[in-house]
């Protein structure tokens, strides 16, 4: 297998493979960029088909956490785990506590989280040997923490908000039309933000128990799982899957503004450009889906510093800073001619890549 050769590898830090034996753990970590601080991300259990997509899937995702880290301004760098096998049949509390012992052994270079397939409980036991992980009980009163997704959904709805004032100069929600793809821990959060400040929904989710919800609350009109993307709305707000942003579904968005909580949205890297030549203001992922990641900083913060730091209220006002980044992404996209995206990336870069350059200098 290819190593520094390998298509996903992008100077990676350090990648580690662990094993343990007594409970079958098979495990890499991947540590991308640590220049702004440790590397946070999440650890996704997986039954890959081979050890080289598991390699691939964490070369990937660790970059991805570096570019995360860096816009949402925290000092954290960007880092990702992955433990291979059936999380149904082969995760049990003493291979997550060996997966503890595995990342103590990197003495804080890298903290973990949940993920795919990994639950606040498995955080718990990881806990047991050692303190770098986040997704925790929350520590105290008043202390960041818990679940992260409606500080997700914060985070998205201030972000819909910036790219739609951004792109129509409208600052009222009253009578703006969203379509929300997917109901779930953020998607209904966001639709109850939404119309309290007096938006008209259309939404679908494949869960009709949670459309039935919508509607009974919100008022909001309910479409097929297809249909969404012919909505007639201002604003398209994909809350549940990546990649729908694509050819197929590109020609049919009404909307001009793309702002939801999906990670990867965009299909493939060309559709940032494709958004753009409509006329679409896309909010880019990584960017106004960073709420929950920024709760969960808070949360180590406050555990580290026994609770000197850390508090709810300061989290909720870096997640509330997503709307100056969204503007000086929009602004350098505008001025540079580049696609939302695209700036998103450049910014990310300008402050891992050169932190000692000062952030705003080398952006
Ligand atoms: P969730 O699983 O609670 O909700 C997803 C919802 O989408 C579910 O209600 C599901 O029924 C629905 N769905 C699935 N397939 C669908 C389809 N084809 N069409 C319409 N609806 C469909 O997940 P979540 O925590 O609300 O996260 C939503 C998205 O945001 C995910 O892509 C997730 O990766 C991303 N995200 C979440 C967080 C967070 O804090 N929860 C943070 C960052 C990114």
């Amino acid at each position: 297998m290819e190593f520094f050769t390998h298509p996903e590898f992008d100077s990676h830090e350090q990648v580690v493979l662990f094993s343990d034996k007594t409970t079958g753990l098979r495990a890499i970590i991947a540590v991308h960029n640590t220049n702004l601080g440790p590397a946070l991300g999440g650890c996704r259990m997986w039954n890959y088909a081979s050890d080289a997509e598991a390699l691939t899937d964490v070369l990937r995702l660790s970059r991805g956490m570096t570019y995360k880290a860096a816009i949402t301004g925290l000092p954290l760098g960007g880092g990702k785990s992955v433990i291979i096998g059936d999380a149904k049949k082969d995760k049990n509390p003493r291979m997550m506590q060996a997966m503890g012992r595995m990342v103590e052994k990197l003495n804080g270079n890298y903290i973990i989280a949940e993920d795919v397939n990994t639950t606040d409980d498995d955080m718990v036991n990881i806990n047991t040997n050692t303190a770098h992980v986040v997704g925790l009980p929350v520590s105290g009163k008043g202390t960041a923490g818990g679940n992260p997704s409606p500080m997700t959904a914060l985070g998205v709805f201030t972000g819909l908000k910036t790219a739609l004032k951004f792109r129509t100069g409208k600052t009222d929600l009253t009578g703006v039309r969203v379509a929300v793809q997917g109901l779930g821990n953020v998607g209904f959060n966001l639709c109850e933000r939404l119309h309290a400040e007096g938006a008209v929904l259309t939404v679908t989710d494949i869960d009709t128990g949670r459309i039935q919800k919508a509607v009974d609350q919100f008022g909001a009109t309910a479409v097929g799982l297809d249909e969404i993307y012919d909505a007639d709305a201002e604003v398209f707000a994909p809350c549940a899957l990546g990649g729908v942003i694509n050819d197929a579904t590109l020609p049919r968005l009404k909307a001009v503004v793309i702002a939801g909580a999906a990670n990867n949205q965009l299909e493939r890297a060309e559709h940032g450009a494709a958004v753009k030549a409509r006329n679409i203001l896309y909010a880019p992922d990584y960017v106004i889906n960073a709420g929950g990641l920024i709760n969960v900083y808070y949360e180590y913060l406050a555990r580290i510093t026994k609770g000197v730091q850390g508090r709810e209220e300061d989290s909720v006002k870096h997640i509330l800073s997503i709307r100056e980044t969204l503007d000086e992404i929009f602004t350098r996209a505008q001025r540079e001619n580049l696609s939302t995206a695209d700036a998103a990336d450049r910014v990310a870069e300008g402050r891992f890549l050169f932190p000692d350059n000062g952030w705003d200098k080398a952006a």
